[in-house]
């Protein structure tokens, strides 16, 4: 008898001490993201996957990402400047325009789109951006004004700000979305930043796209990924390995591709691509639909 209560004793002892474990493992905070679908640029695949079905047109979304960390809120990458949704010609300059032209409304633009979490651009607590390109950091002056500040890798604001001081227009660079900087909360960084100090959102640097491009892990409590941002276009470039078309350098490029394809084969890290047709469409975007966070997305 007594050493059936001892056992029934240890038993108890053994799944409290397993329940308290468990609870220990759980995520103190709940993560969510919310993706967001910023208008398509028209454009060819050869310009995404290296030498890949030449004068093929492709049509590729562009992403914005909300984190959602218990209270607080943070964006990864804004979209395109509200301008591109009126009139891109002028604004983007007709070389660029010609090469990745954009299909855009203006509820498309960040802080519109935003406003369906509630939010407006000032109640952020921080913006990341993957690098300065006009269809990721075109939405900045939606902060000007603001204290949220925006960061980004420190190679990328060496590689920004000679070209605004030389005002070269022409390049993925946009003058105009960098026409308030002065008005900006700018910070710069080098290498890894674990964003709220509790290792469920990091920034990581993944040059070749661009000189200070960076990627962005999360530990969501949903599961965790890595979206690559232009570290990766499509999954095709990973799965296959084929760089970039048009990169600052393709070799750098393919290391990080290299990459996020060990992450994959290793699996329980989904590896998100940024401008992926295929991908997108699966999760619901389309150039009529945005995302709706929270709810299936019905097309
Ligand atoms: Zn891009």
């Amino acid at each position: 008898m007594r050493k059936e209560m001892l056992r029934k004793m240890m038993c108890f002892l053994v799944v409290s001490v397993f329940l308290l474990a468990a609870s220990g493992l759980a995520q103190a905070v709940e993560v969510k993201a919310h993706f967001f679908n910023g208008g398509i640029l028209k454009t060819q695949t050869q310009y995404m996957l290296k030498d890949t079905r030449i004068g093929t047109p492709m049509d590729i979304p562009i992403p914005f990402i909300l984190i959602q960390h218990g209270k607080d809120w943070v964006a990864f990458d804004t979209g395109n400047n509200a301008q591109v949704a009126v009139d891109p010609m002028p604004y983007w300059t007709k070389n660029i325009v010609e090469a990745y032209t954009p299909v855009m409304k203006p509820d498309q633009e960040f802080k519109i789109q935003i406003k369906k979490l509630g939010l407006k651009p000032s109640d952020l607590k921080a913006v990341f951006l993957s690098h300065g390109h006009l269809d990721h950091a075109g939405a900045i002056d939606n902060f000007a004004g603001t204290d949220v500040p925006l960061y980004f890798q420190k190679a990328e604001m060496d590689t920004i700000r000679p070209i605004l001081a030389a005002k070269k227009a022409g390049t993925a660079y946009i003058l105009g979305d960098f026409a308030r900087i002065n008005e900006l909360n700018i910070k710069e960084i080098t290498g890894v930043y674990d964003v709220f100090g509790d290792k469920t959102v990091i920034v990581f640097p993944t040059p070749g796209h661009t000189p200070g491009h960076m990627s962005l892990f999360v530990k969501s409590s949903k599961g965790t990924f890595i979206y690559c941002a232009d570290a990766m276009y499509t999954i095709e470039n990973m799965d296959k390995m084929i760089g970039p078309g048009l990169a600052w350098d393709i070799p750098q490029s393919l290391i990080s591709l290299g990459w996020f394809k060990l992450e994959s084969m290793q699996g329980g890290v989904k590896i998100i691509p940024s401008h992926d047709p295929v991908y997108w469409d699966k999760k619901g975007f389309s150039e009529k639909k945005v995302f709706v966070p929270g709810e299936r997305n019905r097309r």
